[in-house]
């Protein structure tokens, strides 16, 4: 099959990825046989006919793509992939003309873009990742990449993309706490020693961050991935100036890498169409209909707006005198800020589709009745959680609500009740305080031992992550048996339990709840009674759906569904809020 002539002048390249020892089963092979911390299998040692026969896969295959049509072909030489492997010592062990000297272990690069470009000719496009920045220890130090960068370009490579990070670094590099463009000073040092254009990346998620990158000269194109999953329609919006209208990738993770990490299908938390193209199209209604929505979170938004834009008559009655439910919550995390660009693109949808938007409106059924709908549509979320603990009235005890909307003083001895992800995003926002290194890169790369110099080698200093003390002292706590936040995304869950490690958060598993009085709280834990002498204990213990309409419009004889929280709102996140709107409207 050939890849279609492009309509819009742009151009299209294919992505040649070898894994090494990241490949997912037992046949992988790699440099040598070091297992990475991030598989369990252990890689066989290429021999040096294999290493051979490899470089040759990699020819055939950008050759394969040149027959295809494409324009050119990018060759992962990052992110701990097969190729970094034979540049780094730290998993480059040989002692054949592969391994050993530097000039050695970056033969196999050098020798892919050398023998890809005599083989495709002059005018194909080869684009080469380079790790600017491994992350790791035993990674590759500055005066390396720069003459690994300096032999790419020699070899005839036409654009350097720049890597960060390799997979089993313990540093985010794409997760939402990272700043957005936090990478770029790389590629900016990269370009005073090479005179090919390169090419910079990482959480890189709006036309203006974009814009600021190139305006600043730190590279001369900018890469992007998971925005494109978010909104298929990003260049577009951006060329013409809808960047207000662009549905932005929140890096969340949720349901694209921690999807591909379950061998789940990978798809997008705010656009759930992402890669159900095919099963979810949103075609205009045939028949028209007056439909009620009430609760403008993301379920409701997400509904809304979708059955708007297929031209049915939407109104949305939500009590708050603001859109976006629990995202206004969410987005009062440290580290979760870009979740105000989801209220944001929804806000937008509605003006765009005519939706009618009634805020301050806590409606009641009779109303809903009396104003003639078609359908309606409860999205109405959910109520906390109260366990029933004795002293669970006492004056020290307040709800995760109250807490995360200002309206709490805490003291400084905390115990929170429930470690599940808002238990952690509490913790997070009662140990941070207004540090958010999220949106100060200086701070963020402080925190996480970034060396921009790379001085040392992976570019990590190995410092103290620790950047201000912190403001209480707190305990987050749970009844089941096991590691905390073990129900957190695959790829971010370690991030929250690293930083709530560096603030001294004390963490305890298999707790009963006795009882809460004026000294505190009072547990069981493994048969050993102790009180936790706090001045506060938040309740973060799950939720249960709010649905009080519901009844009464059922008998009403109007065809009403819940969709959301006020569905189940067990192991609900805004993944399935969305998911489901979406789902509803488009039907
Ligand atoms: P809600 O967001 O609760 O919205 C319901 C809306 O209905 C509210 O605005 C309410 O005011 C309105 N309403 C209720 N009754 C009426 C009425 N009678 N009339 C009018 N309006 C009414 N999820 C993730 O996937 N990833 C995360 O990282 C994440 N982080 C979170 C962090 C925090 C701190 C919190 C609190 C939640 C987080 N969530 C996260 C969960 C996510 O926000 C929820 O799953 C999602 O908001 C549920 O959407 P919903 O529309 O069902 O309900
Ligand atoms: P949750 O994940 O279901 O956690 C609830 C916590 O409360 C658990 O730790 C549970 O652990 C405890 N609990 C439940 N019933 C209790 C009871 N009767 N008494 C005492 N403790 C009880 O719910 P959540 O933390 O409220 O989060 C709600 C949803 O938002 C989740 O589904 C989550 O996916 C989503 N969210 C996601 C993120 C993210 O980063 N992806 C962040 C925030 C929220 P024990 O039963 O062991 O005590
Ligand atoms: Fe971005 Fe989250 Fe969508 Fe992944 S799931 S593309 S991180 S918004």
């Amino acid at each position: 099959m050939r890849v279609s002539q492009a309509a819009h002048s742009g151009k299209i390249a294919l992505q040649i990825l070898h894994a090494g020892r990241y490949s997912y089963h037992p046949l992988a092979v790699a440099p040598s046989a070091a297992k990475s911390p991030i598989s369990p299998f252990r890689p066989w040692a290429l021999t040096a006919r294999g290493v051979e026969r490899t470089i040759g896969h990699y020819v055939r295959c950008a050759s394969l793509a040149k027959q295809a049509g494409y324009d050119g072909v990018e060759i992962m030489g990052s992110e701990g992939y097969l190729i970094n492997q034979f540049i780094a010592a730290r998993t480059n062990k040989r002692s054949d003309h592969w391994g050993g000297s530097y000039e050695n272990r970056i033969r196999f690069a050098v020798e892919i873009v050398r023998r890809t470009r005599e083989k495709v000719g002059a005018d194909f496009i080869i684009i080469f990742r380079l790790s600017m920045l491994d992350l790791v220890e035993d990674g590759s130090n500055w005066p390396e990449i720069v003459a690994l960068g300096k032999e790419i370009e020699r070899a005839g490579a036409t654009l350097i993309n720049t890597g960060i990070g390799w997979h089993e670094a313990r540093i985010p590099t794409i997760a939402t706490m990272v700043p957005r463009a936090a990478f770029t000073a790389i590629t900016r040092m990269m370009k005073q020693e090479l005179k090919i254009p390169l090419i910079t990346t990482n959480r890189i998620n709006m036309p203006s961050v974009a814009e600021d990158i190139l305006a600043r000269g730190d590279a001369d194109m900018v890469s992007m991935a998971r925005p494109f999953l978010a909104d298929p329609d990003f260049v577009n919006k951006a060329s013409n100036g809808r960047e207000d209208e662009i549905n932005t990738c929140i890096g969340c993770n949720q349901a694209c890498l921690d999807h591909i990490f379950k061998r789940q299908l990978a798809s997008c938390l705010v656009n759930p169409r992402a890669c159900r193209e095919t099963e979810m199209n949103f075609n205009p209604a045939v028949q028209k209909r007056k439909i009620a929505v009430v609760g403008a979170g993301p379920a409701g938004l997400s509904f809304a707006t979708v059955a708007a834009a297929r031209g049915h008559a939407v109104t949305v009655f939500e009590a708050a005198p603001e859109i976006g439910g629990q995202f206004n919550l969410a987005k009062r995390i440290p580290g979760k800020e870009e979740f105000f660009e989801t209220i944001r693109y929804y806000q937008r949808q509605i003006e765009l589709h005519s939706v009618q938007l009634r805020l301050n409106h806590r409606v009641t059924a009779s109303e809903l009745q009396a104003l003639d709908f078609d359908q309606i549509v409860l999205a109405t979320g959910v109520k906390p959680r109260t366990p029933q603990i004795p002293g669970i009235e006492h004056s020290k005890v307040v709800s995760y609500v109250d807490v995360l909307r200002g309206k709490v003083k805490l003291g400084t001895t905390v115990a929170i009740i429930g470690a599940g992800g808002i238990g952690f995003d509490v913790a997070e926002f009662v140990s941070h305080g207004d540090h958010s290194l999220s949106t100060d890169p200086k701070a963020f790369a402080k925190y996480w031992g970034i060396d921009f110099t790379v001085a040392a080698r992976g570019g990590v200093t190995g410092i103290s992550r620790v950047i201000h003390a912190p403001p209480r002292k707190i305990f987050l706590l749970q009844r089941k048996e096991g590691k905390l936040g073990d129900g957190l995304g695959k790829t971010t869950g370690w991030i929250h339990r690293a930083q709530l490690k560096d603030m001294a958060v004390t963490m305890l598993d298999s707790v009963i709840y006795e009882k809460i009085d004026d000294r505190g709280l009072h547990i069981d834990r493994k048969g050993k009674k102790q009180v936790l002498e706090v001045e506060h204990v938040v309740i973060c213990a799950g939720q249960e759906p709010l649905r009080e309409l519901y009844d009464e419009l059922l008998k009403s004889g109007i065809p009403t569904q819940l969709i959301g929280g006020a569905d189940v709102a067990t192991e609900l996140d805004a993944k399935r809020a969305i998911q489901q709107g979406a789902q509803l409207a488009g039907a």
